[in-house]
């Protein structure tokens, strides 16, 4: 965690702001701190009292801490520095279906996605044509249909993953940014690629075998970017922090969707932008039905239609989510999820931007 932002963003204890409460953080421990950069530590609630760790230089601020480290413990303690033919062989024993094929895995699709694009090895596209770097390329365009006028102000990245997105919204905006996550593993590998421009990944070939792929990004965030570990319905932020919010394909990742959207309207400043791409794959385990944007209830008025009820949350009228107003068009675009070299999954996702107006 970098202290200017730190100082500049002055985050707010989650547990208070559920409860109406003002709960200004204090950096209260400081166990390991390079250059500004705070690696290890902890954060302290001055009205409540609760503690949020810093570890790997990522702040933990979550409404819930005891509940995020007992469900996220294999992956807050997980070695991140496993040479390749250790990894290998552990990978082997662990077997699939475990924690660490888990990471493996999910690691393997996302590092791919976003930084596979720069990665200096000979180019093989994924089957059926998929090439890395979508997220990047869907952003660009997003930002193409931005709007003028953007407040002043920092980025807040949602579900910012290997980190791509942060750093490309920090070198074209020239602004701080913080991608959040919930992914320990996706966060502390966007952390290294965002703070100090190198990725290290195993790329998936088949079954439990993996290639390392080391090297370093063509460009990074320098200074301004960095990851936190928060939850997107809980933002530790205070009302009007942000010029702008990224979201790319993480509305539907969200247990909440439309609190999602509200929470980001109440970070957002006036005439705040977000930016949101939704491939509308709902999965029960994450989503409950109820809270779907449609994909359901296909006999009501507007037919279970996903992109319906999106604009009917970013439009005036009972279901608004905040004060987000859609703006301009929106888009299909494409994205994929490579699984490994011979299996890829090929999304269209719902490319949309908002203005948050108010009065
Ligand atoms: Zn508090």
């Amino acid at each position: 965690m970098r202290l200017s932002h730190f100082e500049t963003l002055r985050p707010i204890c989650p547990v208070c702001r559920l409860n109406g409460q003002d709960g200004p953080l204090a950096l209260t421990t400081v166990e390991a701190e390079a250059a500004g950069d705070v690696q290890s530590g902890i954060l302290t609630c001055q009205s409540c009292g609760s503690e949020y760790p810093i570890l790997d230089g990522m702040p933990v601020i979550v409404p819930e801490v005891r509940r995020f480290v007992q469900e996220n413990l294999f992956y807050l303690l997980a070695r991140n520095d496993l040479t390749p033919a250790v990894e290998s062989l552990l990978g082997d024993a662990a077997g699939p279906g475990s924690g660490l094929e888990s990471i493996r895995q999910h690691v393997s699709s996302y590092a791919w996605d976003h930084w596979g694009d720069q990665d200096p090895a000979p180019f093989t596209p994924a089957p059926g044509g998929g090439q890395p770097g979508a997220v990047s390329r869907n952003l660009a365009e997003a930002f193409d249909r931005l709007g003028d006028n953007l407040p002043e102000g920092p980025v807040l990245d949602i579900g910012c993953a290997a980190g791509r997105t942060v750093t490309d919204a920090a070198v074209r905006l020239g602004r701080d940014v913080i991608g959040i996550d919930l992914s320990v593993p996706l966060a502390r590998i966007g952390r290294r690629a965002v703070v100090d421009g190198r990725i290290d990944y195993g790329l998936r070939r088949v079954g439990l075998v993996y290639d390392r792929r080391s090297y370093r990004l063509g460009h990074q965030a320098g200074a301004r970017g960095d990851v936190w570990l928060c939850d997107a319905l809980a933002l530790p932020f205070a009302a009007g922090s942000f010029a702008l919010a990224i979201g790319m394909n993480v509305v539907d990742c969200m247990r909440d969707p439309r609190a999602g959207l509200i929470e980001i309207s109440r970070v957002l400043a006036d005439d705040g932008r977000a930016v949101l791409s939704v491939p509308f794959d709902w999965a029960g385990q994450v989503t409950p039905v109820e809270a779907w944007l449609g994909g359901h209830s296909q006999r009501s008025g507007h037919a279970g239609s996903p992109e319906a009820i999106l604009d009917l949350l970013l439009s005036e009228g009972p279901l608004a989510a905040g004060h987000l107003r859609r703006t301009g068009a929106v888009g299909e675009v494409p994205w994929h999820v490579r699984l490994h070299d011979r299996s890829c999954m090929y999304y269209s996702a719902y490319l949309v931007v908002a203005r948050k107006t108010v009065g």
